[in-house]
């Protein structure tokens, strides 16, 4: 049975190989078919799909979005789109704009935290200019000695009710689905299980997801611990969802998983690449 890794990440967002680099170590490590899933951009798939033809993996053009919905941040991953098409370059481009806003606020929420200088700091780990995240302030926290880890750093100052957390709206769920579904895309729920969210909030997230167009789930994610893959196949078999997996992949040392690293997909639920 071929190996699937559908969501991953590179130098083009906030990983720390480049796209080459990636697609390198995901056929070393004996994926056959291999997404690239940087967030909110699509400038590493060029590079990729000539190393996965180098390498001889099949590349599927994806991207990872961000999106808020009711007051959270959600993920939505698009997979098997048209790199080329307008309507999803447009809103990524929107996306994006929005995070360099952000980013300057983080600096200043920061800096009234007492550490001054964060946004120039992060500035110096971001590895595409038109990309900035919350894991550039990350490593350039544990790099001015500030926090031990990289996981530390969200958990004392990047997330919700921390000192260098900023509110921020996203694309609207409605919004993103349009834009995968124009580039001929399909859009996957990336790791349900790691919204804050009850019971009933999760139902309501995979109805609005299901009601919206969305295509697919993760069932598989390194986010997910193993009750949670039952748990979320049955929720893709209940709302009539596509079943998708993929590691999330970073870079080395920075991972829950490295790339390939998932099970197969539990029986009873239809895979995403079934309608490929
Ligand atoms: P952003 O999209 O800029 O808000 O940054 C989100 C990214 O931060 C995610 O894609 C992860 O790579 C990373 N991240 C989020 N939460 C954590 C965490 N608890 N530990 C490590 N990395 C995290
Ligand atoms: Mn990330
Ligand atoms: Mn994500
Ligand atoms: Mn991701």
């Amino acid at each position: 049975m071929p190996r699937y890794d559908l969501h991953s990440h590179s130098t083009y967002s906030d990983g720390l190989l480049a796209p080459a680099a990636v697609v390198a170590r995901a056929a070393a490590r004996g994926v056959d078919i291999y997404a690239l899933t940087d967030h909110d951009e699509l400038g590493g798939l060029r590079e990729a799909r000539a190393a996965a033809d180098d390498a001889g993996i099949t590349l599927v053009a994806g991207a990872e979005l961000s999106v808020t919905w009711e007051s959270l941040t959600i993920h939505v991953v698009a997979l098997c789109i048209d790199a080329a098409n307008a309507v999803l370059a447009d809103g990524l481009a929107a996306i994006r704009a929005g995070r360099t806003l952000r980013a300057r606020r983080i600096g200043d929420a920061l800096a009234l935290a007492g550490i001054p200088g964060a946004y120039e700091g992060a500035m110096k780990f971001v590895t595409s200019e038109r990309l900035v995240s919350r894991t550039h302030f990350a490593r350039y926290l544990v790099e001015a000695g500030h926090v031990a880890s990289v996981k530390d750093v969200f958990k004392r100052y990047l997330i919700q009710g921390k000192p260098g957390y900023v509110a921020h709206e996203w694309a609207r769920l409605g919004e993103a689905v349009g834009w995968i579904h124009a580039a001929g895309g399909q859009a996957v729920l990336a790791h349900p299980g790691r919204y804050k969210v009850n019971g009933a909030g999760m139902l309501r997230l995979l109805a609005d997801f299901r009601d919206a167009g969305g295509d697919a789930i993760e069932v598989l994610s390194p986010s997910h611990t193993r009750a949670q893959f039952t748990e979320f196949a049955r929720h893709a078999r209940v709302f009539g969802l596509l079943a998708s997996c993929g590691s999330d992949y970073h870079g080395p040392g920075e991972s829950w998983m490295d790339l390939g690293g998932l099970p197969d997909l539990p029986a009873g639920v239809v895979p995403v690449w079934n309608r490929w």
